[in-house]
């Protein structure tokens, strides 16, 4: 395909998906404009993020840090917001915090802390979300739902970071009605949560299969790669 035909792609797939986005929040009387769309673009390149982002795309979610601060640098002139969604290596920490405004993955007190302490003092403070492993899958990151108070209230003392919210990957389901128990649990954690930390306003939650379930159950961001980017093609 050549670039223009990709761009072209890109653009009519961004807006079926915001239509699509349209029709859940109808279907579910939500305000369309409570809900982000959050492009996410791993393995995709650079030119397939600019075409999203002549489209009107702002916001776009990474989960390899190299590959993401490759483009970041070709993009640089572009009013971008980066998040990063995938797994936080300790020894990463502190690019993600010079060169992101959202995490949505972190998991653990150890992360949040070097995210805090490698901050730079001229940006503003980071924007987190803690990752649930909602479905208690024994190979997914992502803290407990029992773990999740105690770490919140960590994180809420950290200057350097925002505690926006939660965010989870639940196991594949089979029906529209599975799909939205996870989901369920996540709002009803946030709901608890937001007694102590009132600031709390996002969920994240929602991919390209299961993204009407997730706005059914209150969905303030949707991560979105392939129904707006196309099929991921890994290297073996
Ligand atoms: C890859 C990825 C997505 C997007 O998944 P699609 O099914 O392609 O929409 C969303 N969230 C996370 C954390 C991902 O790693």
């Amino acid at each position: 395909m050549t670039d223009q035909a990709n761009a072209e792609t890109i653009a009519e797939n961004l807006s079926g998906v915001r239509e699509q986005i349209r029709q859940s929040c109808e279907r579910y009387q939500r305000s369309p404009d409570t809900v982000t769309l959050l492009a996410v673009s791993k393995t995709k390149p650079a030119e397939a993020l600019k075409a999203a982002w002549q489209a009107g795309q702002r916001d776009f979610g990474e989960n390899y840090l190299q590959e993401s601060l490759e483009k970041q640098e070709i993009l640089k002139d572009l009013d971008i917001c980066w998040h990063f969604i995938g797994p936080i290596q300790s020894n990463k920490t502190r690019a993600i915090a010079e060169s992101f405004q959202w995490v949505h993955s972190v998991d653990r007190l150890k992360v949040a802390q070097r995210l805090n302490d490698q901050r730079p003092e001229h940006l503003p403070p980071l924007n987190i979300c803690l990752q649930i492993n909602i479905s208690e899958e024994a190979t997914k990151s992502g803290i407990t739902l029992t773990e999740l108070p105690e770490l919140a209230a960590q994180i809420a003392q950290m200057p350097n970071l925002t505690l926006r919210g939660l965010m989870a990957i639940p196991a594949p389901a089979d029906t529209q009605q599975e799909q939205r128990k996870p989901f369920a649990a996540l709002q009803a954690a946030l709901f608890e949560l937001k007694a102590d930390h009132p600031q709390m306003d996002t969920l994240s939650m929602g991919m390209t299969g299961d993204m009407d379930a997730a706005i059914a159950e209150g969905s303030t961001m949707v991560r979105i790669g392939t129904a707006i980017f196309g099929a991921r093609s890994y290297p073996a």
